[in-house]
């Protein structure tokens, strides 16, 4: 799909009611950094018993673990990644007894630590994004039933709970890499 057609799309079409900012925004975009792609979703369980290591091979960030946007920690969740990835690594490193084994050791950590939680997350998007999208569907007997739970239930009791779990520290990366520098 051309650029020039995404942006047409877009500004024409999709996001045509938008408040004109918006659209003088997207009027300005660089052609050369449009991308246009279905949402990628690995639904919890994928993510929590599925495989996402290979001896010293493994993923991080939307490859380990894409979601729907609906929490807006995505890219958050790559960060964590990265600081969980390094402190692995480096206490791998450090306590290591074999030369061959400790990346692939560092490796299992680093996915022990992240599955369960990225997981939480992906099903914290998912739910957040269905309940918010179901209210507005043409299906009359599941708009009805999504907005009794998103009044009820969702603002009063899940989402504090879901702003609860997606706030973490994911601690540190360790030294050598830093000294005390905390990541949240
Ligand atoms: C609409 C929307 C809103 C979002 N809002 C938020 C938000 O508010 N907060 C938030 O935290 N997250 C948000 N996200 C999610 C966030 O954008 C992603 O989770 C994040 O970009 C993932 O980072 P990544 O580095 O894992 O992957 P990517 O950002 O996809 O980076 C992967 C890179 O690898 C490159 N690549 C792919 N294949 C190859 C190859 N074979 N060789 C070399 N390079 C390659 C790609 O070109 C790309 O640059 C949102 C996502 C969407 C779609």
């Amino acid at each position: 799909m051309s650029p020039e057609f995404i942006l047409k799309e877009v500004t024409d079409n999709l996001a045509k009611d938008f408040p004109s900012d918006f659209l003088t925004v997207a009027k300005h975009t660089d052609l050369s950094t449009l991308a246009w792609g279905p949402l990628q979703f690995r639904a919890p369980w994928n993510v929590a018993f599925g495989r996402t290591q290979n001896s010293n091979v493994t993923v991080a960030g939307d490859a380990m673990h894409p979601m729907t946007p609906d929490l807006g920690q995505g890219a958050c969740s790559a960060l964590e990644d990265a600081v969980v990835l390094a402190r692995c690594l480096n206490q791998a490193h450090t306590t290591a007894t074999d030369n061959r084994q400790w990346v692939e050791n560092g490796l299992k950590s680093y996915v022990n630590e992240r599955r369960w939680r990225v997981a939480g997350v992906v099903a914290g998007s998912w739910l957040s994004g269905t309940v918010h999208q179901g209210g507005c569907g043409d299906q009359q007997w599941w708009s009805r039933t999504t907005r009794w739970f998103r009044d009820r239930y969702l603002y009063k009791f899940v989402m504090p709970k879901l702003v609860d779990f997606v706030w973490t520290d994911c601690g540190d990366l360790g030294s050598p890499f830093t000294q005390g520098v905390k990541s949240t």
